[in-house]
């Protein structure tokens, strides 16, 4: 298409957006009538907790806080950051320089590497991702350096055999565990492991926590921040959008080493003006109020995933069962790529789940249901795949 506005260089390198022929396909099954089971989109269909909207709508009519609220978030939420990360974790911050408040944690993904990347600094990043972090480096003039991701390393990314001539133009590592898409856990040993790699080679370390909470069977995924020393080189992502059901209400939050922090505010202050206090209040109910809201939400996911796992497992598929995230990394039936049976899926079961190949070229030979529905459509879902002949 010819554009009276050319975008710019930045927006047309990045790679096509490989869901929007899924979502077309969607529209048009939802335009025809059909009944559709969306797996796609990881988005929470329970509400937020009505102690945290009760809070948030208190505050909202409270005048004090209709103003600008401070760059780098109350010191209020900052403290009650501090102290869950305590309790949660054992990691002392902080608040006043060891955490920052984001309007999600996505935002604080998207500026950091404006904060530290220079035109030809290269960023490693795993393959496959959430896109943002390539989207991020690519804005910043970086070059995304693909880390990826097989199931017989357990989707750890094998850091020792990055070539030399990378690492020497590296200065950042994403990492995402819990993760999405593939729902796999980092053992604590590779957590440490990437801590003295990002230390061995100078890298800023940016660890995605943002589904830390969402795990199953008893399982706690850990903190990068745990490993000693971790803080000279690393910050960790959080978010209150997976945990507490507040995807809608942009609220997380970064902590971890002050210099970086310091640097992504930066940006910030140039960018942004800020969370709504009203929110950070309600954020403050969420982190410091009761937490047996978490617990019922992961109860829920857990139950939605045995149906979904043991339901494929049924049908002959090989599908292993996440220990967290809401999602379940599917391997492809031999015989399909992603697109092609996310496109099947939809068009003869109307089903819609996320082509693996959408988060990098090594997400191909996997599709990724997300747990966002209730459990009588997963049930349906299975139903529907039954009948189709794959
Ligand atoms: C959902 C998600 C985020 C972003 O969450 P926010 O709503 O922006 O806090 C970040 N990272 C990953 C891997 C996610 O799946």
């Amino acid at each position: 298409m010819k554009r009276r506005f050319p975008y710019a260089t930045r927006l047309r390198q990045l790679p096509p957006y490989l869901f929007a022929e899924i979502d077309r396909l969607k529209q048009e099954a939802i335009t025809r009538g059909t009944d559709i089971i969306d797996l796609g989109v990881g988005d929470p269909d329970l509400p937020t907790p009505p102690h945290i909207v009760t809070r948030m709508a208190e505050a909202a009519a409270d005048a004090r806080h209709h103003r600008y609220p401070s760059y780098e978030g109350l010191m209020e939420f900052r403290q009650a950051v501090a102290e869950w990360y305590r309790d949660r974790f054992g990691v002392v911050l902080d608040p006043a320089t060891e955490v920052l408040t984001l309007i999600g944690s996505k935002e604080g993904i998207a500026h950091m590497p404006l904060a530290f990347i220079e035109p030809g600094d290269a960023v490693l990043i795993p393959d496959p991702g959430y896109p943002v972090y390539q989207a991020a480096t690519a804005f910043a003039g970086g070059t995304p350096y693909a880390l990826p991701l097989y199931p017989s390393n357990g989707f750890l990314p094998d850091l020792e055999s990055i070539p030399l001539d990378v690492l020497r133009k590296a200065k950042m590592l994403f990492l995402n565990y819990p993760n999405n898409p593939t729902a796999a856990c980092a053992p604590e040993a590779f957590l440490a492991q990437a801590v003295a790699f990002a230390r061995r080679h100078r890298l800023i370390l940016c660890h995605d926590a943002a589904y830390s909470e969402i795990a199953f069977d008893g399982f706690r995924p850990s903190s990068v921040l745990s490993v000693e020393g971790a803080k000279e080189v690393a910050i960790e992502y959080h978010s209150l959008s997976k945990t507490y059901n507040m995807t809608g209400w942009r609220i997380g939050f970064a902590v971890g080493n002050a210099d970086i922090l310091a640097g992504l505010g930066r940006i910030k202050t140039n960018v942004d003006s800020g969370v709504f206090q009203a929110i950070q209040l309600a954020g403050i109910e969420a982190l410091k109020g009761p937490q047996d809201c978490v617990a019922a939400h992961c109860k829920v996911y857990q139950e939605r995933r045995d149906v979904l796992v043991e339901g494929l497992t049924r049908l002959g598929w090989n599908v292993p069962r996440p220990r967290a995230t809401f999602y379940v990394w599917i391997p492809v039936p031999p015989g399909h790529n992603s697109t092609e049976l996310a496109k099947r899926l939809l068009s003869e079961a109307g089903i819609v789940m996320t082509p693996g190949v959408g988060f990098g070229p090594h997400g191909e030979g996997f599709i990724r249901a997300a747990l966002t529905v209730p459990v009588d459509q997963i049930r349906e879902a299975v139903e529907r795949i039954s009948k189709i002949s794959l």
